[in-house]
């Protein structure tokens, strides 16, 4: 199939207007479209109705605030990528956001419809599981806040229900921590064959205090590293604990083979980028 089903179009002229459109069976919110569009184009999804949010500047914006960095679900992936505030504090994010996809698709695929695509080889997914953000979802009855490590029930499902919408992620600021991403792809612009995210906060005898781990691409039930994170909390900061780490998250995902590779190599580079992560959050938590 090559073009989408017939569709109502309807384009939202406040947020308001939106949760009263999203409220009629099988409507779909369009963002960037570069995930919904060609899904529709392959019949594997079938709106009745696409509601245009693209018009919601108010939902464009990243912005501090109450000590969280707060991102609108409309903002794209380049505006992240161009934030200095958002690459002071969560470096994760602009890690991240250099190998998602290219530029065309960065400068239209929006935050909001990564998270909500629910893609398991979304990158953000993971990224903002490490951050431990929380998802803010808009409805007829006003805000509703999910972490974004209970966000994603399953590959392409999230717990966005009819008549809902993401306005928002916010991602706690904590001083002196660091982050990193690290993605192995075929080829530039391609999917993650398997990426790691990492945030650590440290004492001051190099312990680690919390750590933050989201993995790619690799089954990690909610994107989550979570034995490797127990394992770490009150560890020295050094090689030997990143190392073991990574072999936890590597036991504990479920990664399945495909065209990019067989489990135990996906399982090796969950070993390798997990401690690359941690190895590169340290140095940038020291600095
Ligand atoms: C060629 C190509 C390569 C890509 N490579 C990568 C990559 O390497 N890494 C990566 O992470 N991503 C990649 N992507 C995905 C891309 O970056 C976007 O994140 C993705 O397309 C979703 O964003 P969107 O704004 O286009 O969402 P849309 O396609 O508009 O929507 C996706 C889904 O989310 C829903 N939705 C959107 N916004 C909201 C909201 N605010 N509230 C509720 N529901 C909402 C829609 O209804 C739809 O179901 C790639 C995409 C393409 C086309």
């Amino acid at each position: 199939m090559q073009v989408p089903s017939h569709v109502e179009y309807e384009r939202a002229t406040s947020v308001e207007h939106a949760l009263s459109l999203l409220r009629r069976y099988e409507t779909r919110v369009l963002a960037g479209g570069h995930s919904l569009i060609p899904m529709m184009k392959l019949r594997l999804a079938q709106p009745e109705m696409l509601v245009d949010i693209n018009g919601l500047t108010e939902l464009a914006y990243i912005k501090l605030d109450g000590g969280q960095l707060r991102i609108g679900a409309l903002a794209r992936h380049a505006d992240l990528l161009d934030s200095a505030l958002a690459g002071q504090h969560f470096p994760i994010f602009h890690d991240a956001e250099r190998v998602v996809a290219d530029p065309i698709v960065r400068l239209w695929g929006t935050v909001g419809g990564s998270l909500c695509q629910a893609d398991p080889s979304e990158d953000l997914s993971a990224a903002f599981a490490a951050t431990h953000a929380t998802a803010v979802i808009r409805g007829a009855d006003g805000s509703r806040e999910v972490p974004v490590r209970e966000f994603h029930l399953g590959p392409y499902e999230t717990v966005v229900g009819r008549g809902e919408l993401l306005a928002e992620v916010r991602v706690p600021v904590h001083a002196g921590a660091g982050s990193a991403y690290e993605k192995i792809a075929r080829r530039v612009g391609d999917w993650s064959v398997a990426a790691a995210g990492a945030v650590l906060r440290l004492d001051r005898e190099n312990t680690v205090k919390d750590a933050g781990i989201g993995l790619t691409a690799v089954g990690a039930e909610h994107f989550v590293a979570a034995e490797a994170e127990e394992y770490l909390r009150g560890r020295a900061a050094d090689e030997e604990s990143f190392a073991a780490a990574g072999a936890i998250a590597a036991e504990h995902c479920h990664p399945v083979a495909d065209q990019r590779g067989p489990e135990d190599y996906k399982r090796h580079l969950v070993a390798e980028l997990t401690t690359r992560a941690l190895r590169h959050a340290a140095k940038r938590a020291a600095s």
